[in-house]
């Protein structure tokens, strides 16, 4: 899996760059760690890690609502 550098590089995609879904497969917060990988839930491509995913609720909370 080549996933790594993209995800880190880029952060999070709120929107999945390969099939232009906003949804995310939910996680279950007790059981995921800051490297738990997020999957998109129409096609499962990877779209960040839960470290990502609270950097951008920290940064965009006026923004988006989660
Ligand atoms: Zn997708």
């Amino acid at each position: 899996m080549i996933l790594e550098q993209q995800t880190i590089s880029t952060g999070f995609k709120i929107i999945c760059t390969d099939c232009g879904s906003l949804s995310i497969k939910a996680t279950d917060p007790a059981h995921a760690s800051d490297d738990t990988i997020i999957e998109c839930s129409r096609c499962n491509a990877v779209r960040g890690t839960m470290a990502d995913l609270h950097m951008l609720a920290e940064r965009s909370r006026d923004v988006f609502e989660f």
